[in-house]
């Protein structure tokens, strides 16, 4: 998962991943000390499961998810959120390609054709990062519609190709000369 953040420094792109944790200061600043009131924290909950990403916000943090006012808590994040803090914003943007196995069992059959990798063609398994489906890259190619093999998933299951990132007119909040004062003394 990748966050797109607005703030008066224009847009930037975070990484969320395991490894660590993206902390965001009151201002929509990312904060690498203690003065984090959100963080978005990244799990892969088993090793054929998706990442999962949860967003944790401090007591009096003013951090909107959508329509919901976070004081305190947990909160889970998914593809298209909407975080919202003073002066700054940030999507969440889920697109990502589709992962190549390496580890062992990279070498079981597909399970859609039953093929192991190195035979007939098959060059390599992949996971969809979205839903964690696997398959060889030949049926992995052959998907109906170039979206993921699992029914309802969303995932263009191309290899090779620009991933979707949200536009400038996607954020809801404008940040012009005039907004420096909005949001004070009400
Ligand atoms: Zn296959
Ligand atoms: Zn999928």
């Amino acid at each position: 998962m990748r966050l797109f953040l607005l703030n008066a420094n224009g847009i930037t792109v975070h990484e969320c991943n395991e490894a660590s944790a993206l902390r965001i200061d009151a201002c929509g600043a990312p904060a690498a000390d203690d003065t984090w009131v959100a963080s978005i924290v990244t799990c892969v909950p088993s090793p054929r499961a998706p990442e999962r990403h949860a967003l944790i916000t401090r007591p009096g943090a003013a951090v909107t998810l959508g329509p919901d006012r976070l004081g305190a808590g947990v909160a889970e994040l998914g593809h298209g959120d909407h975080l919202f803090f003073v002066g700054a914003e940030a999507i969440l943007a889920g697109d990502a390609l589709p992962k190549v196995i390496d580890d062992a069992t990279a070498d079981e059959p597909c399970a859609v054709c039953c093929t192991r990798r190195g035979s007939d063609g098959r060059t390599a398994i992949l996971a969809c990062p979205r839903c964690g489906a696997r398959a060889c890259d030949v049926c992995w190619l052959s998907a109906p519609g170039g979206y993921c093999l699992t029914t309802g998933c969303e995932q263009l299951a191309a290899r090779d190709r620009q991933l979707a990132e949200p536009k400038p007119s996607d954020f809801c909040i404008w940040l012009d000369d005039d907004a420096a004062g909005d949001g004070e003394g009400q």
